[in-house]
């Protein structure tokens, strides 16, 4: 490789954006098969609003309060939508105690003595409380509308589900369908359950879907699609995606993400646009041209 050409190469790049962490980095994405997408931040705008709360017996506002009490503690996006709505309803958040993070799967913490869980179904599983089935029907078919259902529960019982809504970044259709156009298949992988991912992974037109990934196997997948003979560029933005931005043979960040992502990636999109990955492989794909 001449050190000329990848100059060009990392200078077009600056102009576009895109920052290259190294000149080799774009020598290691000349083989990309496949584009791996995480959801929430990437794929969409990571800001999440609720859209209704299904209830048993237990008053709507009731349970908004006491779960935006324990996810005031909470930096996850879907924490944010609850506590904004509670906000807006002028709800008045009890203090918390023995705040906990069950990761990929929510949080936990005593509100006025009892232990409230707030997260995804899994979690309820685990911790035995029961979920009635008018509740679950509600959850299922706000996933299937592409909403993440946010369960809360205690003394023994589910209380209520909070469906909270994303949206597609505006680019996201049009960025993977251009990847299609390149001959790249694309991925979206996600801690999300497997009916809100395909619901949102069919409206980006995405292929393939990981679904219910915990944070720590995210690398582990993309080490699977690797060993399955693919080339992997994964685009991420948050803490999670960090051990996947290292394992993927290009990790793509989203500059308005997590230091930790940008960190270990060896491009960062400086914009938060989608259209950088367009980019970032087409300047690598002219880049390795010029070189070899
Ligand atoms: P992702 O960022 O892809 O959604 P995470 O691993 O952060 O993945 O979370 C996986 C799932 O766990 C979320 O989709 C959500 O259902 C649930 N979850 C995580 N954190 C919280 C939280 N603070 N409150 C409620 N649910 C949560
Ligand atoms: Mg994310």
């Amino acid at each position: 490789a001449t050190p000329t050409a990848i100059m060009v190469g990392t200078g077009r790049a600056a102009h576009l954006g895109i920052l290259v962490k190294g000149a080799e980095v774009l020598e290691g994405s000349k083989k990309i098969t496949t584009v791996v997408f995480d959801k929430t931040g990437t794929l969409t705008r990571g800001q999440m609003r609720l859209t209704g709360i299904a209830v048993d017996a237990t008053s709507e506002s009731e349970v908004l309060q006491r779960a935006a009490a324990v996810e005031s503690a909470s930096e996850h996006p879907v924490a944010a939508a609850i506590t904004a709505a509670a906000r807006d309803r002028g709800l008045e958040l009890p203090e918390v105690t023995g705040f906990g993070n069950v990761a990929g799967h929510g949080v936990r913490a005593e509100v006025n003595g009892t232990a409230v869980h707030v997260g995804r179904r899994e979690l309820f599983d685990r911790e035995r409380l029961h979920l009635p089935d008018q509740l679950a029907r509600h959850a299922s078919d706000g996933e299937a509308q592409g909403r993440t259902s946010v369960y809360a529960g205690w003394d023994g019982q589910v209380r209520g589900v909070l469906s909270v809504a994303d949206t597609l970044k505006d680019e996201a259709v049009e960025v993977v369908r251009r990847l299609h156009g390149m001959g790249l298949e694309a991925a979206m992988i996600t801690g999300d359950n497997r009916q809100t991912a395909e619901t949102v992974a069919s409206e980006a037109g995405i292929d393939r879907v990981l679904a219910e990934v915990l944070p720590a196997d995210k690398a582990t997948e993309v080490r699977r699609l690797q060993a399955e003979g693919r080339a992997v560029a994964m685009v991420g933005d948050g803490v999670n995606d960090a051990p996947a931005l290292v394992q993927a043979d290009l990790g793509i960040a989203i500059g308005t993400g997590t230091d930790v992502a940008i960190e270990s990636s060896d491009i960062t999109l400086m914009s938060g646009q989608l259209d950088g990955v367009v980019h970032a492989i087409q300047l690598s794909r002219r880049t390795l041209r010029t070189i070899y």
